[in-house]
């Protein structure tokens, strides 16, 4: 295990974003909280959500007075292989799990919990991969509290993942899921619904106009490949099949045939804890080869990312499945409409047809209509655009998970 770099944040920077009474209720959380020291844990510093969140929600209870530690877990790339076949098993791959990959998992997980020497009142393991560091966690250290922030929707799991995953959780005193129906299969442990959120002052979600240096290079359109003039269609995500790159490309081609100069960019990082990418990657280079306007960027810094989410005219977000999905709030958040699948989280940030568009997973001509609509149309998606960014102002800004995380640390420690 070793711990995650971050840089420090003050609360108080957020005051533009935030209304009086909830500033008043993070000071007032904090204060009654008192002394507790608390550790994240997971798998990466970065690439994906919860490193995204992390390396704000860390800062921000730290400066609020809450002694917050972000432990990654150290491992060998088979155990990486191992939890990826967790997390698709989880969403509904049927896979098999062999007693090796088990067997791996716990080699792994035991070690890291081992590792771990320092007393926390509260640990906080994220996601199947630090879950199974928990029975260690619990006997070594029986006073901590052990949380479980599940990013994943259990809905449709496989028996023998879910199975496994419910045998961890004994030690667990609190489980947090995106939603609170995304836990409805697991049992035996008391459940907490919290949503995430997007941090409005990093390089990814700040205005372009107040970058500088490095960052303001990275966001110049100069820099990127295609036309600024042309339309632009926009996803963002790590190349996995749930996030459906080889769907958006035939959407695109649907989308080409009515508005024919639209241009795609589909951008991925490739964390290092998520193998499969390389492999999805490779499919996805194939599929978009003969198609020119078609451009697959990997590794942008925050702020490309964050220029790409504005200059697009619309962002997809094609998800088979999905926890709760950052990049739809990091879009509508810049104005940009967003039509993304209906499923997990993405229908909790997009209200169909009022700050963007809801479509079936599989419907490939139903998302090139939505996008065509959008594209044809520079009023609806100016409104559109509008009414995304009061939704995340209202819902889905860092300060109030700040608020949520402390109330959960009030209760568990009361
Ligand atoms: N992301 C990024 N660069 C990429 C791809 C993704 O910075 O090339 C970020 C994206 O902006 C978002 C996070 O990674 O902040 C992905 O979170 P999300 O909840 O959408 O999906 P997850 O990867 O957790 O399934």
């Amino acid at each position: 295990m070793h711990n995650a770099r971050t840089e420090s944040q003050s609360i108080a920077a957020y005051d533009p974003y935030v209304r009086e009474q909830q500033r008043d209720a993070i000071h007032e959380a904090a204060s009654e909280l008192g002394d507790v020291r608390v550790a994240h844990v997971n798998t990466t510093a970065s690439g994906g959500g919860v490193a995204e969140i992390l390396h704000s929600l860390v800062p921000l209870l730290n400066d609020v007075g809450v002694d917050t530690d972000w432990l990654v877990m150290d491992a060998p790339d088979e155990f990486y292989d191992v939890t990826k076949a967790i997390h698709n098993g989880l969403q509904g791959d049927r896979s098999e799990f062999t007693e090796s990959m088990r067997e791996t998992y716990r080699t792994v997980t035991v070690e890291n919990a081992q590792a771990l020497t320092d007393r926390y009142d509260v640990v906080v393991l994220h996601d199947p991969q630090s879950l199974g560091m928990a029975p260690t966690l619990a006997e070594t250290f029986p006073e901590t509290v052990l949380v479980w922030r599940c990013h994943i929707d259990l809905t449709d799991a496989t028996p023998a993942y879910l199975e496994f995953v419910q045998s961890y959780l004994d030690p667990i005193d609190r489980a947090i899921f995106t939603l609170p129906e995304y836990g409805d299969a697991i049992s035996g442990v008391e459940k907490v619904a919290v949503h995430p959120a997007i941090d409005p002052l990093t390089e990814k979600n700040r205005p372009l106009d107040e970058l500088s240096g490095a960052a303001a290079e990275a966001a110049d359109p100069e820099s990127f490949p295609f036309d600024t003039d042309r339309p632009l269609m926009l996803q963002i995500s790590r190349f996995d099949p749930w996030k459906d790159p080889l769907g958006v490309i035939d959407a695109y081609h649907d989308v080409t045939e009515s508005v024919p100069d639209t241009q795609l960019a589909l951008v991925g990082s490739m964390p290092d804890d998520d193998p499969e990418g390389i492999e999805v990657y490779r499919k996805v280079e194939a599929a978009a080869a003969d198609s020119p306007d078609v451009h697959l960027l990997t590794n942008l810094p925050d702020a490309g990312i964050n220029a790409l989410q504005r200059y697009a005219d619309v962002v997809l977000q094609k998800s088979l499945r999905e926890g709760f999905a950052l990049t739809v709030s990091e879009a509508l958040w810049k104005g940009t409409p967003v039509v993304g699948g209906d499923v997990g989280g993405i229908p909790l940030q997009i209200d169909d047809g009022v700050n963007g568009y809801l479509v079936e997973p599989m419907d490939i001509a139903g998302t090139a209509d939505r996008v065509t609509g959008l594209l044809e149309d520079d009023q609806l998606r100016a409104s559109l655009g509008d009414r995304g960014r009061e939704t995340v102002r209202e819902r889905f800004l860092t300060p109030r998970l700040v608020e949520d995380y402390l109330t959960l640390l009030a209760t568990v420690t009361e």
